[in-house]
């Protein structure tokens, strides 16, 4: 059932409360979480860790939670039934731990943290649950939990969750994303961009600079290696911020999250839309 927000506004009549459905559960009452019937619930799964001289701890934080509200309350004001559950603050970090105050817990805690969550979602009744991870310390253990929670339970199995992982900015037009000229892999234009859009107040637009990188001995090891490593960050970006910045701009960065809103949004409504069955999302068993 797909409610429909705008049309059932029970809640603002006995309440005088004028956004009666913006997805967000930590901004929910009991009777409008109770009342509410989400088909699709999305988590950001982020960081706060060191972000160079110029970004904040909360980079990965602002992004991902964020993007999602944003998303969750476009797709509820398009009728989609989407739920905002609270963002995950803190991940993997171990390659950070020469910094002060990285964050961290590790690989197997994060799996079972979301684990613990799907569980708990699949009890709630949910069957489609979106991660948004900002952060690409967690990207593998992401990949593993999908494949541990795929696992945990038989094929067909009618309380089974249907899981899936995106980037918060992986909606966002290619024509786009392009518009960030200088590549990097950690606090660089494409990050500054964003931050300059979603939190401006937060810039030190003063530190900005093209922050060095220590390349491998090993020809074979340097970047786009596909050889696969865990790179101690001090060694690698010894500033915690790696490459040019200075090109970064708030307007690239609101057409991102803007791209990324619109695109992903749409995905959010269409996928709560669609029909729930085991072996949910290819066709339907005869
Ligand atoms: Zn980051």
């Amino acid at each position: 059932m797909i409610n429909q927000p705008t049309e059932n506004p029970s809640d603002e009549k006995s309440s005088g409360f004028t956004k009666p459905c913006g997805g967000i559960l930590s901004e929910m009452t009991f009777p409008e979480a109770r009342d509410f019937h989400p088909q699709v619930v999305v988590l950001a799964v982020t960081s706060t860790e060191p972000h160079g001289p110029h970004l904040p701890y909360g980079t990965d934080f602002f992004i991902g939670d964020e993007i999602v509200r944003r998303s969750v309350e476009k797709a509820c004001s398009l009728g989609g039934a989407v739920l905002m559950y609270p963002s995950l603050p803190i991940g993997n970090n171990v390659n950070f731990k020469a910094f002060p105050f990285s964050c961290r817990i590790r690989v197997r805690t994060l799996m079972n943290v979301l684990l613990d969550i799907f569980a708990a979602l699949e009890e709630d009744g949910i069957r489609k649950i979106v991660l948004v991870n900002s952060h690409g310390g967690n990207s593998s253990t992401l990949s593993a939990t999908l494949r541990e929670h795929y696992e945990s339970k038989p094929e067909g199995a009618p309380d089974k969750a249907f899981v899936c992982c995106v980037g918060p900015t992986s909606f966002a037009s290619k024509e786009i994303r392009q518009r960030v000229t200088h590549a990097s892999d950690h606090a660089g234009e494409g990050e500054t961009s964003l931050i300059m859009h979603l939190r401006p107040d937060l810039v030190r637009a003063e530190a900005l600079a093209d922050f060095p990188r220590n390349y491998a001995v090993l020809e074979e090891l340097r970047p786009p290696s596909s050889v696969e490593f865990i790179r101690p960050w001090h060694r690698y970006i010894p500033e915690s911020a790696g490459g040019e910045t200075r090109a970064s701009s708030a307007e690239n960065g609101r057409l991102i999250v803007e791209s990324a809103v619109e695109n992903f949004a749409s995905f959010l409504v269409r996928l709560g839309e669609a029909e729930f069955y085991p072996g949910f999302p290819y066709a339907k068993p005869e």
